[in-house]
């Protein structure tokens, strides 16, 4: 696929032009009917094409980053009449929290609602009295959340939610269509950060949303034209080659990820880890009930041990100033390397534990990884 870097497209005579014009939503794939690179680009629809296979959806559009991404899904829901409340899950990225409540409640007026976990928790029957009573007009959750990595149960969220009359947008991006498929549970748009798992290597910024219904793909397209949140031709093109080992990527991942916490679970200066496929994660039912046997996600949380918060701080420092040569503090996930996250440093107000550590695996030879963290751990006793 070359990399169309044109602004604007040839028309060729009046007639092409109006159809054109007229039929810029419709998402047809037909040469002449290229207007314009912010509305739709032929390097871009060959990227969208992988996704809409990856996910096993209609449709697929690509925007700068996963938050344009978010919020062109949010905000073809949002009618200048509509006064019916959104719900989003408590346990979402930081971003997309700060985003409801700067941007949708405080500027644009919308009523937010969130729901909160209950001992690392959803209770759906809670849910379902919830949105009896507040009938959102919309639910907003992830698959896996962020850093405790609780798994929602999708598919009866969305079952309880369009019975209510609620539509529901999942974020994907932690458990990727390798571990779930929210669209085929009925999901009316899934999200990704591309600049994760998708482009898989640090370099890309870049987000996606998917469905299966014509109309809402076609209020996507237009929001997506007129705020300019379109993906570059060459963004493009990059996520499009780096997606091609996506599945191969992910699978090493999620093996480096149950591998790491085989290592964390069975030593003495760690005192809890969190992973999905753990039978006494809070919600390894649900990851069974999701996932089935795919995998349960390349992130894995853990709190070193300690009889002080200055123990677990120092067991903590320790630890990343000797992985730090090879695992380095970067604030995203989805690399080629295993990176972590201090989790008081971000998250500090609500997971205040000074001894707890996300790592997000990368794809690096296990052997490897496995000498790195476990001298790391020997030098915190
Ligand atoms: N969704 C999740 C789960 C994320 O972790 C992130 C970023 O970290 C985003 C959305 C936002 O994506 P981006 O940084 O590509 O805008």
């Amino acid at each position: 696929m070359p990399i169309y870097r044109d602004a604007g497209f040839e028309l060729f005579d009046a007639e092409t032009t109006k159809n054109a014009f007229s039929r810029e939503t419709e998402n047809e794939r037909i040469p002449d009917f290229y207007i314009y690179s912010r509305y739709r680009n032929p390097t871009v629809i060959a990227a969208e094409d992988e996704i809409m296979r990856l996910e096993g959806c209609k449709w697929a559009l690509l925007t700068q980053s996963g938050m344009s991404a978010i919020d062109t899904a949010l905000s073809v829901f949002q009618k200048a009449e509509s006064t019916r409340p959104w719900l989003f899950f408590s346990e979402i990225y930081g971003g997309t929290i700060s985003f409801t409540d700067s941007v949708l409640r405080k500027r644009r007026g919308l009523k937010i609602h969130n729901f909160y976990p209950v001992n690392e928790k959803y209770d759906l029957n809670e849910f379902d009295l919830v949105i009896r009573d507040i009938k959102p007009e919309l639910i907003y959750i992830e698959a896996i959340s962020n850093p405790m990595l609780i798994v929602t149960d999708v598919e009866s969220v969305i079952g309880l939610a369009h019975k209510s009359g609620s539509k529901v947008i999942v974020d994907n991006t932690f458990a990727t269509p390798v571990l779930c498929k929210p669209l085929e549970s009925g999901a009316d748009i899934v999200i990704h950060s591309a600049t994760k798992y998708f482009s898989g290597h640090g370099n890309i910024t870049a987000g996606v949303l998917c469905g299966n219904d014509t109309a809402l793909m076609k209020d996507a397209i237009e929001y997506r034209k007129f705020v300019g949140h379109m993906i570059s031709p060459d963004d493009a093109y990059r996520l499009n080659t780096q997606i091609q080992t996506f599945e191969i990527r992910f699978r090493e991942q999620c093996h480096n990820a149950v591998m790491v916490t085989e290592i964390l679970k069975n030593h003495p200066a760690i005192r809890k880890v969190w992973y999905p496929g753990l039978p006494e994660h809070p919600t390894h039912k649900e990851a069974l009930k999701l996932f089935g046997k795919k995998g349960f996600g390349a992130m894995v949380t853990f709190d070193f041990s300690g009889k002080t918060d200055q123990d677990k701080k120092r067991r903590r420092d320790v630890f990343v100033k000797a992985v730090s040569d090879r695992i380095k503090i970067i604030p995203s996930l989805g690399d080629p390397k295993t990176i972590l996250m201090p989790v008081e440093s971000v998250w500090g107000a609500k997971y205040p534990e000074p001894g707890i550590i996300r790592l997000s695996l990368g794809f690096e030879n296990p052997q490897d990884l496995k000498k790195i963290i476990t001298e790391a751990l020997g030098k915190t006793e």
